[in-house]
C-alpha cells in the first residue's frame, strides 16, 4: 500500500546494465556520460576498468602504468610493469617488514 503511494511521485529509472526499473536507481558521471545503475554491481560492471593481468574488476586505486590498468602492483609486476607500488598504502605500512 505505500510501495503504491510511493509509485506515483518517485521517478523510477531504468538500470543500462540489467534493465531494472528502480525508484533508487543512481547516476554515475564519467567522462562527460552520465550512466544510471540499479545498483553498484551494475556499475562496476560497466564501468570499472579490468586488470589486464588477471581480468577481475577494478574496483580499488589500481595501477596504472603505460594507460594499462591493473588490479593490484602485483599484477602490474607480473605483466612485466617496473617499479610499480599498490598507491594509498600508508609509508608506515610499507616500512614495516
Ligand atoms: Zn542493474
Ligand atoms: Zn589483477
Amino acid at each position: 500500500m505505500l510501495a503504491s503511494l510511493l509509485r506515483g511521485n518517485q521517478e523510477s529509472r531504468t538500470c543500462e546494465v540489467c534493465g531494472n526499473r528502480y525508484d533508487k536507481a543512481f547516476e554515475v558521471r564519467m567522462g562527460g556520460k552520465t550512466h544510471i545503475f540499479d545498483s553498484f554491481e551494475c556499475a562496476i560492471q560497466a564501468l570499472a576498468p579490468t586488470c589486464a593481468h588477471c581480468g577481475c574488476r577494478i574496483i580499488g586505486h589500481g595501477v596504472e602504468a603505460g594507460g594499462v590498468f591493473y588490479c593490484c602492483a602485483h599484477c602490474a609486476t607480473e605483466h612485466g610493469v617496473q617499479g610499480v607500488e599498490d598507491r594509498g598504502v600508508p609509508e608506515r605500512v610499507q616500512s614495516r617488514s
